[in-house]
């Protein structure tokens, strides 16, 4: 089995659903007491938000470069960085390290093409949402067609990621937006909605609509296992 490198912290409640995630993967691939290798490091989220918020993309991409050279130092084989906002800065964490990273954007297109999607909705952090790195990405290596919601909603998912997911609050009043959210996607074409921020699974699941979603953090821990288990 191969050790799975993992960037954490960003925010650590999202790690969290990583570390059960990809446990859980081992343990059905392999059965009994199989459990993931797994070296990881995580970071103080304060300090790299301050900087994603001051434009300072330079600033975090130093902060994880280190980061991710003690990942590959501890032993890892492949990196998976645990949020989508700072895929911004993956090519610099890649080119901090000799491992390949695992983008979490090709694992979760990967899902839409094999399911057939053409035109997606997008759920995350406004950087995630407005700036090209993540859904030129999808726009442009998989022909996907991408919406995000309109400014005053693509401000409310924000917000609610900052201010309640990554401090570990889930409110009612916050579900029911998003679930509006999604609708509107839907309602404007989208086949499935990407839920774009590791955190948003705590908020919203498949249970809760019939519109179909791809939550990130699951993609990305079950690419990790196929990966590792191989
Ligand atoms: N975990 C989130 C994401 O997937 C947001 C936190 C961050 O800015 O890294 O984008």
């Amino acid at each position: 089995m191969k050790t799975i490198g993992l960037l954490g912290g960003m925010s650590w409640e999202s790690t969290l659903g990583y570390y059960r995630a990809i446990n859980e993967g081992v343990r059905q691939k392999l059965g009994g007491l199989h459990s993931a290798q797994i070296a990881m490091v995580s970071v103080d989220f304060a300090p790299i938000e301050q900087l994603q918020h001051a434009d300072d993309w330079t600033g975090t991409a130093e902060i994880l470069g280190d980061a991710a050279r003690g990942v590959e130092a501890a032993g890892a084989d492949f990196l998976l960085i645990c949020t989508n906002t700072m895929h911004r800065v993956a090519p610099q964490i890649e080119a901090a390290i000799r491992i390949p990273v695992l983008h979490i954007a090709d694992a979760t297109a990967e899902v839409l093409l094999a399911d057939g999607v053409g035109t997606v909705g997008l759920l995350g952090t406004a950087f995630t949402m407005e700036q090209a790195f993540y859904r030129g990405r999808l726009a442009e290596r998989y022909g996907l067609e991408v919406l995000v919601p309109h400014t005053a909603d693509r401000d409310l998912v924000h917000r609610v990621i900052y201010e309640e997911l990554c401090q570990g609050r889930v409110e009612p009043g916050s579900k029911a937006e998003y679930l509006r959210i999604v609708a509107s996607l839907a309602a404007r074409g989208a086949e499935a909605v990407i839920l774009g921020c590791t955190e948003i699974g705590m908020l919203i699941g498949q249970r809760d609509t019939e519109v179909r979603l791809l939550d990130t953090t699951l993609i990305h821990a079950q690419k990790a296992v196929e990966l590792a288990t191989a």
